[in-house]
């Protein structure tokens, strides 16, 4: 299994807590993989439909450039699903109906990072260009990926981010303890050399209207993500010390890489009681990075119940398992409690406008059968203290933007970029990632990006220039 640095050095700083598998501790689960008749980690696990049993047999026999270019097959970056993808191909793995399943993650991460330092993995300008140009709005996962394979298949290709820098969650998201910065710096760095224009600082719709980019660029793709974050209105919400998690985690990720010079004093954890208000992957990020910051105490708290330590019945294999995961910052301390619903902000007693703690009860799920949802337990209300609270509650679709109206594009009722079933959101406009999908994954942002640029190139290149792009990628994915 993963195995992670010692967990008091780790919290003393912002490095990557995962370690490198031993040659043969790697080399054990490459033997494990049993090359199934019916491969699920490619089939049913993987969205980038990764040709996993072919890479792990490559690396196997030594051949690290045929892994390597098997992966790239598949996958524009596979290190950045190398160190944060949930691995949703090891939650269908045969070795993992009676055990631990193949440490695919790991595989991967070795045979792309062998690659680089073996100067496989060079940029590739790409030999032929179409005359016909993209804007694509957003640089996450979803942009970057599909920035990539219209670069490569000879469109103009120009990226608009209204941050400083690219990345989207990948950079102002993700601390750099899962996601070491370079590592996205190495591949932004890479996709400028071959090509693609990134234009930072600059709100498409606001700075510059949807339609005047349409005119520059023939094409759109949009790819914004799902930036509308969940609030938790109870009473007293206005209290100071009550701050959303990816405001957080984008000053914690500002501070870490030197963008800015100083964390928000508001925000700043260090020697306060923290508590984080929701149970997934953001909340974890939230407890890691608090943790680093000097924090005196955290506590997690969830309004679902604590899910099963093995999968449940109605769970069974290849499906994704829906059980307890603990992250490495849960493992670094602090306190986990589910089933826990917030009622009320309360104030500090020697500061009426600061939050001092929280209403909070237990809630019972077992409901009546008709979805009616949680009941409050009687007589399980307490007050916990705090000192700071961060929401990690999710999002509820794109955030709004004058561009949506201009391009003509239409919302569904749940937020959500109204697309087809491959991604056109209008006449020469669409949509890829979290912003047509909903909030995901950064494995399914790049499948769908891919997915959707795809769409586009069929939509709008020519014969000839299909032809002549294709024959110029072919030479990309068997440059290894
Ligand atoms: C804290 C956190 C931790 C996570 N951890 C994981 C993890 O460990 N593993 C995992 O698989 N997933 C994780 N996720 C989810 C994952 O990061 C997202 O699903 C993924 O980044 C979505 O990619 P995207 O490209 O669709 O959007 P985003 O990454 O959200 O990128 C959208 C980009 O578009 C830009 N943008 C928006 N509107 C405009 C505009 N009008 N003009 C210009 N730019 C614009 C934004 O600034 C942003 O840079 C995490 C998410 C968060 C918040």
């Amino acid at each position: 299994m993963a195995k992670y640095r010692n967990a008091a050095e780790r919290i003393g700083d912002f490095r990557p807590v995962e370690m490198r598998l031993a040659p043969e501790e790697l080399i054990g689960e490459m033997k494990r993989c049993q090359d199934c008749g019916i491969p699920f980690c490619h089939a049913a696990g993987c969205t980038l439909m990764n040709a996993i049993p072919e890479i792990n047999a490559q690396a196997l026999a030594g051949r690290w450039p045929m892994a390597l270019a098997t992966l790239l097959d598949a996958s524009p970056f596979p290190e950045f699903t190398a160190r944060v993808c949930p691995g949703l191909c090891e939650g269908s793995c045969v070795q993992g109906m009676h055990g631990a399943p193949v440490q695919c993650r790991q595989i991967e991460k070795e045979v792309i990072e062998c690659g680089f330092s073996m100067g496989l993995v060079q940029p590739r300008i790409p030999a032929y260009r179409t005359g016909v140009g993209v804007g694509v709005v957003g640089s996450g996962p979803a942009g970057l990926a599909a920035a990539w394979r219209l670069n490569q298949a000879g469109l103009n290709v120009t990226v608009y981010e209204r941050d400083a820098r690219p990345g989207g969650f990948l950079r102002y998201g993700i601390p750099d303890f899962k996601l070491e910065k370079e590592v996205l710096d190495r591949r932004v760095d890479m996709l400028a050399i071959e090509g693609v224009v990134f234009e930072c600082g600059v709100e498409a719709g606001v700075d510059v209207s949807g339609r005047l980019l349409k005119k520059r660029h023939g094409l759109i793709m949009l790819a914004g993500g799902a930036r509308k974050k969940r609030d938790l209105a109870v009473p007293d919400r206005s209290l100071n010390g009550i701050h959303f998690a990816t405001d957080f985690l984008g000053a914690v990720n500002r501070r870490v890489s030197g963008e800015a010079q100083d964390f928000p004093a508001a925000m700043d954890p260090r020697g306060k009681r923290v508590v984080v208000i929701g149970g997934g992957d953001t909340g974890s990020d939230c407890v890691g990075s608090s943790w680093r910051l000097g924090a005196r105490d955290v506590l997690q708290v969830e309004i679902m119940p604590e899910p099963p330590r093995e999968r449940a019945e109605g769970n069974p294999w290849p499906e994704w398992p829906r059980i307890r995961r603990d992250s490495s910052s849960h493992e670094e301390g602090g306190e986990r409690r589910w089933s826990v619903a917030t009622l009320e902000y309360l104030p500090a007693e020697n500061d009426l406008a600061r939050v001092g703690g929280l209403r909070c009860a237990e809630v019972d799920w077992s409901g009546d059968g008709a979805g009616s949802g949680p009941t409050v337990r009687d007589g399980s209300e307490r007050i916990v203290q705090t000192d700071m609270v961060y929401l990690a509650l999710g999002f509820t679709g794109p955030e709004d933007n004058p561009i949506f109206a201009d391009l003509g594009v239409a919302r569904g009722a749940d937020g959500r970029l109204a697309v087809d079933g491959d991604g056109r959101a209008g006449a020469g406009v669409y949509a890829a990632g979290d912003a047509a999908t909903g909030p995901s994954l950064v494995v399914r942002a790049i499948a769908d990006g891919l997915r959707v640029a795809e769409t586009l190139l069929v939509d709008h290149l020519d014969y000839y220039n299909q032809f002549a792009s294709r024959q110029a990628l072919a030479g990309v994915l068997s440059h290894a």
